[in-house]
């Protein structure tokens, strides 16, 4: 197969982790071929724009884009650009996988779970106000529609039909806001009916953050509204060795975007020592979307073996390799000689 995406390398080291992540997938041999594309403060240095059009084009036009980190400068036309590329390509879905590997600092063995988090809606789509001249008062609305609450729940029932898994939980907090939550509850009884193969168990969020903690191999597939997916997905992230080590993929209907959940670690950038696993999870991911589960699936297995191994690693996982040498040892790896 032959697939053309586009490619972000983005800010601060996200040049560093996306060219050694692209030489993994090269090494690899899938078909894949890249349209190289700007956003963020590259783009603004590049082209006097945060978000230029060309790149917008190209991720309509491929489908599929693999980002490395972007800052956003403050005092820019965005909020937040990643909240941007959300909205314009109403990316609705942010599926975040947390898996144990061996020799990171995982809480616990095992932990396989994927937050599917809805990402349009709930919370975090109204900028709020103050509604008090002193400014000590201030209002801000959760909307939840039908619509959105049908599509998220409806998208994590397929992903756990699909990849075999056999338990979404859905969480929330109906008990308390019982016209938001409420509403997203009772779609989701609705949409899992449709699914009798898999079991659904609802959780209150706070139960759920406890739970998640002392015992979180009850949990496989959980789906849940915006600010409860982000809060329980850094949790998920904190179970299994930090940000390291955390993807994300943002799903709409026309476009999809990976990425890695961290930021472009200005701390240390250009110091060659940034850890690009979380972006070669992200691209897991977008192997396994466009079809290429073998692929993701050998890929995660060469992440696993370098990461037991810990000589070639990167600092913050304790190793004192680079993120070319962590690459190179991928590569290694994929070809049988790890
Ligand atoms: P950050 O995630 O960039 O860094 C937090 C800490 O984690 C730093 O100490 C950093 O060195 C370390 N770290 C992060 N990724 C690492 C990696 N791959 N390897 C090794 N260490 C790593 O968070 P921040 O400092 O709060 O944000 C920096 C910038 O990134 C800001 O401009 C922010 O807006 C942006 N940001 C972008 C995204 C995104 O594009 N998805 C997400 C979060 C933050």
């Amino acid at each position: 197969m032959s697939k053309t995406i586009a490619v972000i390398r983005g800010d601060g080291i996200g040049p560093e982790i996306t060219n050694a992540s692209l030489r993994v997938l090269d090494a690899m041999e899938c078909g894949l071929h890249y349209d190289f594309v700007d956003a963020g403060l590259s783009a603004q240095e590049k082209h006097g724009e945060l978000l230029p059009a060309a790149t917008i084009d190209a991720i309509t036009k491929h489908r599929v884009a693999l980002k490395g980190p972007l800052t956003t400068p403050i005092g820019g036309g965005f909020s937040s650009l990643n909240v941007e590329l959300r909205k314009r390509f109403d990316l609705y879905a942010n599926v975040r996988p947390a898996i144990t590997f061996p020799g990171t600092k995982a809480r616990y063995d095992g932990i396989d779970i994927i937050t599917v988090r809805e990402n349009t809606e709930g919370a975090y789509g109204a900028e709020g106000q103050t509604l008090s001249a002193d400014g000590e008062v201030a209002l801000s609305q959760i909307r939840v529609t039908h619509r959105g609450s049908e599509r998220i729940v409806r998208y994590a029932f397929e992903l756990a039909r699909r990849s075999g898994r056999r338990k979404v939980t859905v969480v929330h907090k109906a008990n308390i806001m019982k016209t938001t939550s409420g509403l997203f509850l009772k779609v989701a009884r609705e949409v899992a009916q449709e699914y009798p193969e898999i079991v659904c168990n609802e959780m209150i969020v706070d139960n759920t953050c406890m739970q998640l903690v002392m015992n979180p191999m009850q949990f496989d597939v959980i789906v849940t509204t915006n600010l409860f997916g982000d809060i329980i997905s850094d949790l998920c992230a904190g179970l299994v060795g930090g940000l390291g080590l955390a993807p994300g993929a943002n799903i709409g209907s026309e476009a999809a975007i990976f990425e890695a959940v961290h930021g472009s670690a200005p701390d240390i950038a250009g110091k060659g020592i940034a850890n690009p696993c979380a972006l070669l999870l992200g691209a897991c991911q977008m192997l396994g979307h466009l079809g290429m589960e073998d692929q993701a699936a050998r890929l995660r297995n060469a992440i696993r073996d370098v990461l037991s191994r810990k000589d070639r690693v990167t600092p913050d996982l304790g190793g004192n390799g680079s993120t070319d040498l962590f690459a190179d040892a991928l590569i290694e790896s994929l070809r049988g000689h790890g």
